[in-house]
């Protein structure tokens, strides 16, 4: 099998919203589209949050698997270390969320050429126990001028969803916000990688979290060891470590606890799939479902159900091209049931399937 074409566009995902670390009116995404000489067109869409990949991708990846022959049906992995020839290990960067789009592109290929859905795939591919139904939970809260915060929770409530993430800056404004939602739904606080002090700690855990994510900046293991061990909650982090380095220096030094913390990396922009199977053999003294993958939308809703890990996280409102899930599926209670369409199901999310249409 040859890849003949591939193709990246990248997208405007700008929205006039913030959280403690970022503003997202200027966010971009990657869709990519690899088409093979079976005549078949594997998509992929980026992740949130880290803009799009499009020079990397056009410079240097896609040119290392145009044309390069691959076992038929395609081997997502072989395509991933295929495009890594010549890399110096470390650094990281923007380039494993790169690579993670290619591998996912080559994932969805190679489900739509077996006639599954990628969960089945990813299933047998790694012999991982897998359920096409799987565990969500809203993100919303994040600070915008337009939006109540209360009617934002319940209409995610209303939408099925149970546990409710909202973003905090790690001060006192956001004990009101909290309080005001809190009855509404099961809550989750999210401080992305605030320096939070041990008093905020103290006072967020008091409303009985589900988690509360990134109290520390990402990189600094420290300083998130001395919070694991003064919270009475769970912590949830790693959605800005992007490789299994990273990942193995968190489990290391992080002082996280196997049977109370989550660990939030995300495999769409962490160098793919395979990577993430490798940590989590890393971290096999922890229980698969503590592991919460962060956005990654459509592809890591299938990531969970495939490899057995916790819950999806979602953005509810699915009138965006990142939102909600495939069109006409309902989540209820708290959980929703994948469609058997093959690959990841681009085509069944009309809105996002234009995006992908237009490469
Ligand atoms: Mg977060």
């Amino acid at each position: 099998l040859k890849i003949v074409e591939l193709r990246e566009r990248t997208v405007s995902i700008a929205a006039p919203m913030r959280n403690a670390a970022v503003a997202f009116g200027e966010m971009t995404a990657s869709a990519v589209a690899m088409v093979s000489d079976g005549g078949i067109t594997g998509y992929a869409f980026d992740s949130i949050g880290r803009y799009g990949k499009g020079a990397l991708l056009r410079e240097r990846f896609f040119p290392r698997v145009l044309g390069r022959d691959f076992p038929d049906p395609i081997d997502p992995p072989a395509v991933a270390r295929a495009a890594m020839a010549n890399e110096k290990p470390g650094g990281h960067g923007e380039r494993p969320g790169a690579i993670a789009l290619l591998e996912a592109a080559a994932w969805d290929l190679r489900a739509k050429a077996q006639g599954l859905p990628l969960w089945r795939s990813i299933a047998d591919y790694y012999g991982t126990p897998a359920s096409e139904t799987i565990s969500v939970y809203a993100s919303c809260g994040h600070f915008r001028d337009d939006a109540s915060l209360a009617d934002e929770v319940k209409k995610a409530v209303d939408s099925g969803y149970r546990t409710v993430k909202i973003k905090a800056l790690g001060n006192e404004h956001d004990f009101r916000r909290i309080e005001g939602v809190a009855g509404l739904a099961k809550i989750a606080i999210d401080v992305n990688g605030a320096d939070v002090a041990d008093r905020w700690l103290a006072r967020a855990a008091q409303f009985g979290p589900a988690w509360i994510e990134e109290p520390a900046p990402p990189l600094d293991y420290l300083g998130l060891r001395r919070r694991a061990e003064n919270s009475p909650v769970p912590l949830a982090t790693g959605e800005n470590l992007f490789s299994y380095d990273d990942a193995r220096n968190l489990l290391h030094y992080g002082g996280l606890r196997p049977e109370h913390d989550f660990v939030q990396i995300d495999p769409l922009l962490a160098y793919g799939i395979d990577e993430y199977v490798r940590i989590l053999r890393l971290y096999a003294a922890w229980p698969r479902h503590h592991f919460l993958p962060h956005a990654g939308h459509l592809f890591n809703a299938h990531c969970v159900a495939g490899l057995g890990l916790g819950s999806a996280e979602a953005a509810p409102d699915a009138a965006l091209i990142y939102g909600g899930y495939w069109d006409r599926v309902r989540v209820e209670g708290g959980s929703m049931r994948i469609p058997d369409a093959p690959g990841v199901g681009f085509e069944r999310k009309q809105n996002l399937f234009a995006v992908m249409e237009s490469i």
